[in-house]
This record gives structure tokens, C-alpha cells and sequence, in this order.
């Protein structure tokens, strides 16, 4: 495979133009404080011209043929895969995240062109058996799909190419156009995929891309009434203030959870050890479904903790650009700190540390709590960071009644061996994934992934995605003949 040294400007995109803005984002390398790039920032004036870019590009993308749309879905995987080195640091530097699994985020972005490259040839509807009733004789019916138009998609931190790419993907795949609002914090991992979508041969205006607050240029987008749709992933309280201010337009949500795993009596205990402290603490805890609560069976609690405190002895916090490193810094220090405040407000109200907890500047080290109370932050809300907390269940059903006792549902874990317990989950947890003998964080990307309750609205994954990203259109033909 071959490498790369380009490194994608950094500047706005605005109608196939590098351009710059009023305003600057400065991003820092999460693990040394220092200045990492500092990027042109966008006002009002520069989303209204993304949107109006986007608009114009329209027709061209809507007609565009699907092969030839395949194709630069197609090109775009291959050079994320030829740039996998570069990206991976860029976003260890921007994140803070270990690079060996920045170097798997820039893989499932491979994969996640690729899958909505070949999604793409798939896009289709059927026809209707209309004249099963009598106001259809004489008619002939079918039903397709059409792209929406422009499509907003606003993302996250955490995962700044992956997402950005469950939402560029299948929106081209479909023929829409968009105009992308990275997180501030990782603008530079945003602009890689469009400056290798531009080289991938995307005509101007298809993708559009402006840097800077949420706060300032959300609103601007999420308000603008030649925005067709909204596709956001972030934080309830943002997901929320989205559906306020879209009017009549598709969103999709993608926001957080407090991820359960129950571990029953008859699990593989050194596997499901392995699984949780990996599953709790990669990308310091800031994955939307991290590890968080584990419900464990009281008859294995002491032998499943004493192998979960060996695995987590073993992870490596430290420097994400060392490949030896599992954990790295938090996105903020005051992210670390609100982490260690929560941790300690437990311990306060009887929670045990059993390990971790201490901080250093973001570095956070990996934490797992006991003797918490449903009430604690720990429990009761997104911790978003390296902790979780272990609970005794007397009863498999008092581990899914507690684990189902949360306002999110993204997804949840089981370890068992017992395909009885295997269906009593299925039918006991209201969340859109249930995983069986692995950690809540698995998301193959052609899965349909979202959350049901506060975690969200709608599904990702490419079909998935693409059917939230087109309207179906109906057309009734009149013939004077029956079928
Ligand atoms: P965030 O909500 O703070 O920011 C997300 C994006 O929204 C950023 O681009 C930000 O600039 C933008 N934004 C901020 N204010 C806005 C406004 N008023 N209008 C429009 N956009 C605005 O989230 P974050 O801290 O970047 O990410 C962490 C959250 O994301 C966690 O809650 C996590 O669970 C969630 N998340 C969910 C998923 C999922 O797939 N469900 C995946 C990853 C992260």
C-alpha cells in the first residue's frame, strides 16, 4: 500500500473553491496542549453560500448516473486506504484517541465508501398491485426512490471521520448534496475526506464544508429552508435544540447512551473481561456506546471482577500517537476533571473505587466503581469518559430490569451461553442493538444503528441511511388496460 505526505488545506469548501472565512479555529493536539493547526472559520455569510453551492450542484448529483456516482465513492475508499497513516495521526492528534484505533477508524471509512459505493447500484423501489382494488383498474403503479435535495450533516468528536462518513456516503450514493459542519475541535479530520472526495473527482458544490461553533453556524443550517434534511450526531441536549429550530425537514439524531452489560452466571468470564475493559475505556470512554454499567451475576461477581481489574491493569494510558497506547487523553482537560468530580461524588455517597480515577491533565485513568446506587451521575447519566461501574443482580431479570432502566437505548450487551437468556434479552431491552458475548461498542458499519428513547431518532448504516436520505415517489399511470 502506498503512503502519502498531503495534508488537506485549511481552508472552507465552498462550490469546489479552497476559501477562506472571517473567523479562525484553532485546534490543539489533545495530548500536548500545543497548537496542532489553526483553520479558516466560517460566519453566516460563508453557510449561506455552502447551502447555495449545494443547491446549485443539485441537479447534476440528482442526475447524475449511478455508476459514475459509484465510482467516486469508490475512488474515495481507495484513497482513505492510501492515506491511512496520515489520517490515523491527524485524528490522534485532534481526538486524543490511541492511534492503533485511529488507524480501525480510518478502515471502517474505507469500508464505509465502499459499502455505499455498492449501495448505491441497490437503490430502487417496486411495483404496486394497484388494481387489487377496484379504484385501480386501468392503472399502472410503482413506487422509487428520489434524493432529497441538500443535506446538513453535523458531527461529533469522537469518531470524526467514521461518522462524517455514515453521513457523506450515503447521502451521494442517493444523489443529494451536502454541506458539512465538523466538530470544531477535529476540523482538519473532516476536511481529509472532502479534499479526497474533491480528488476523487466530485463535482464542485456536492460537497461543501464549513469550519466552526455549533452555536454560531448551527442555527444558520438547521434553519435554512433550502436544507431539505438534517443528519446529526452529537449530544441529546444539541439533538434536542436541532429538533427545535428544523421546521419541516427529515432529521436523524444520533446522540448518546449509558451502555449495560450483563454478565450472567453461565458467561465466558475471561472473554467477557477482556471484552468490557476494552469496551469501557478505548477512545477514553467517548464512544457513544461505551461500557458503562455492568450487571453481574452475584454467584461469579468476585471471579468476574478480580479478571476485569487484570485486564484493565493492562491497558497503557498515555501518549496516542505511542501504537503501545490504549488510552489516551480526554477531548478537554475539563471533560477529565468533570469525570473525576462524578467518580468522586460517588465514592462520596458509598461507591467503591476498586481502581483508577486518578487524572493528569486529561489523562484519565481507567476507573471501575462498586456499591453504587441507581442515582449516582455514574449510573444515571452518560459518563463519557474511562469508568464503569460494576452492580450485583441476584436474578437474571433484576440484571435486564435494571439494565433497561435508562432514559437512553442505543445499545446493550449480554454475555450468556443460555439461549433462553439470549431471547429474554432480546425481548426485555428497549435499545436499537443488542450484542450477545461482545461489548455494546460493535458496529459494523452496514448495520442499521440507532438509538430508540433519548438516543436518538432514525437509523445510519448505508441502506439504512440512504432510505432516511431519499422520499419515496409514487406514480400511477393510466393505461385503459388491466395488467
Ligand atoms: P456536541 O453535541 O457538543 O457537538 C456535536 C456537533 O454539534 C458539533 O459539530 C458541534 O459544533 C455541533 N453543535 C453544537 N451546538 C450546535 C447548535 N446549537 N446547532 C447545531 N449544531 C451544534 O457533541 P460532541 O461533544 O461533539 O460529541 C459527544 C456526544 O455525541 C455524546 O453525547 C455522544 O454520545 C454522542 N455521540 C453519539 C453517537 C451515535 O451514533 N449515537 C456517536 C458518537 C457520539
Amino acid at each position: 500500500m502506498t503512503t502519502s505526505t498531503f495534508s488537506p488545506p485549511t481552508k472552507l469548501f465552498i462550490a469546489g473553491q479552497w476559501v477562506d472565512g472571517p473567523n479562525k479555529v484553532t485546534v490543539r493536539n489533545k495530548y500536548t496542549g500545543e497548537i496542532a493547526h489553526e483553520l479558516s472559520g466560517a460566519g453566516p455569510d460563508e453557510v449561506n453560500r455552502a447551502v447555495a453551492a449545494a443547491k446549485a450542484a443539485f441537479p447534476l448529483m440528482a442526475s447524475m448516473p449511478i455508476y459514475k456516482r459509484a465510482d467516486i465513492l469508490r475512488k474515495t475508499s481507495e484513497l482513505l486506504a492510501q492515506n491511512r497513516a496520515e489520517i490515523a495521526k491527524c485524528v490522534a492528534r485532534e481526538v486524543g484517541k490511541a492511534v492503533k484505533y485511529a488507524g480501525f477508524e480510518v478502515d471502517r471509512a474505507v469500508d464505509t465508501f465502499r459499502l455505499a459505493a455498492e449501495e448505491a447500484a441497490q437503490i430502487h423501489g417496486e411495483t404496486i398491485p394497484i388494481d387489487a382494488v377496484k379504484s385501480g383498474e386501468g392503472l399502472f403503479g410503482f413506487w422509487h426512490r428520489k434524493p432529497l435535495g441538500v443535506v446538513g450533516a453535523i458531527t461529533p468528536f469522537n469518531f470524526p471521520l467514521n461518522l462524517a462518513a455514515h453521513k457523506i456516503a450515503p447521502a451521494l450514493a442517493a444523489g443529494n448534496t451536502l454541506v458539512l459542519k465538523p466538530a470544531e475541535a477535529t476540523s482538519l479530520t473532516g476536511a481529509w475526506i472532502v479534499a479526497l472526495l474533491e480528488q476523487a473527482g466530485l463535482p464542485p458544490g456536492a460537497i461543501n464544508m464549513v469550519h466552526g461553533k455549533g452555536s454560531v453556524l448551527g442555527d444558520v443550517l438547521v434553519k435554512h429552508p433550502d436544507v431539505a434534511k438534517i443528519t446529526f450526531t452529537g449530544s441529546l441536549e444539541v439533538g434536542l435544540h436541532i429538533l427545535a429550530n428544523a421546521g419541516m425537514k427529515k432529521v436523524t439524531l444520533e446522540l448518546g447512551n449509558s451502555s449495560p452489560v450483563i454478565i450472567a452466571e453461565d458467561a465466558d468470564l475471561k472473554a467477557a473481561a477482556a471484552k468490557v475493559a476494552i469496551g469501557a475505556n478505548y477512545c477514553s470512554g467517548q464512544v457513544c456506546i461505551s461500557t458503562q454499567r455492568v450487571y453481574v451475576a452475584s454467584a461469579i461477581y468476585e471471579p468476574f471482577k478480580k479478571l476485569l481489574l487484570e485486564e484493565v491493569a493492562k491497558l497503557k494510558v498515555g501518549d496516542p500517537l505511542d501504537p503501545e497506547t490504549d488510552v489516551g487523553p480526554l477531548i478537554f482537560e475539563k471533560d477529565a476533571i468533570r469525570v473525576e468530580e462524578w467518580i468522586k461524588e460517588a465514592v462520596a455517597q458509598g461507591a467503591t473505587l476498586l481502581t483508577g480515577g486518578q487524572r493528569k491533565a486529561g489523562l484519565l485513568q481507567p476507573a471501575v466503581l462498586e456499591n453504587t446506587k441507581p442515582t449516582m451521575k455514574v449510573i444515571s447519566q452518560e459518563v463519557f469518559g474511562p469508568a464503569c461501574s460494576l452492580i450485583k443482580c441476584d436474578t437474571f431479570d433484576d440484571a435486564l430490569r435494571q439494565a433497561d432502566d435508562t432514559n437512553y437505548g442505543l445499545q446493550a450487551a449480554v454475555f450468556t451461553r443460555d439461549i433462553e437468556r439470549v431471547f429474554q434479552a432480546i425481548k426485555g431491552l428497549n435499545f436499537g442493538g443488542v450484542v450477545i458475548n461482545d461489548a455494546p461498542h460493535l458496529r459494523p458499519d452496514m448495520i442499521p444503528y440507532g438509538g430508540n428513547r433519548q438516543s436518538g431518532m432514525g437509523r445510519e448504516g448505508l441502506r439504512f441511511a440512504i432510505e432516511e436520505m431519499t422520499s419515496i415517489q409514487t406514480v400511477m399511470f393510466r393505461t385503459g388496460h388491466s395488467r
